[in-house]
């Protein structure tokens, strides 16, 4: 027997004063795209945006509804969006923001849920390259990870299948 451990490096920032422009305008988007939220049972309102390879932004944001299993996350909101109307350009970053209405601060970042961990990364899968991650609440700290499957160690994909 023997022990193994898995870690992964990611950046924090305290603020989004030191991102790089490319990056501070998208997590804008995301922001931007919780205001197109449908968020009426948890008033957590959530936006994603996504940068794909051809400069595109694709946004979307949490569409819940009131048979719970039928909402849809915004991560997956964006993914869904950015691949019908973009087939196979790949996404180099999407960044992630919520407005949570019952409190007065939304100011830590949230990352996925395992769902749509498990679609960002068969999209990785299949485009090839690693998809980025932006992390952040309407303010304050704000993570990056520079690729999904540091957020889901012992995933299963189409390799397990072969
Ligand atoms: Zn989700």
């Amino acid at each position: 027997m023997r022990k193994e451990a898995i870690s992964f490096v990611y950046e924090v920032f305290d603020d989004t004063s030191s991102l790089a422009g490319v990056d501070k305008n998208l997590l804008q988007k995301a922001k931007l795209a919780t205001q197109t939220s449908y968020a009426p049972y948890s008033e957590f309102c959530v936006g994603a945006a996504a940068l794909l390879s051809n400069g595109a932004i694709i946004s979307g944001s949490n569409q819940e509804n009131a048979s719970s299993p039928a909402g849809l996350c915004a991560e997956r909101v964006v993914l869904a969006a950015a691949a019908a109307t973009h087939h196979n350009i790949p996404i180099e970053t999407i960044a992630i923001s919520y407005d949570n209405k019952r409190t007065s601060t939304s100011n830590r970042p949230v990352a996925p849920c395992g769902i749509c961990r498990q679609s960002l990364l068969e999209t990785q899968t299949k485009q090839q390259t690693p998809i980025r991650l932006i992390l952040s609440g309407m303010e304050g700290k704000v993570l990056m990870i520079d690729d999904i499957r540091h957020l889901l160690p012992f995933s299963f994909t189409a390799e397990d299948m072969k």
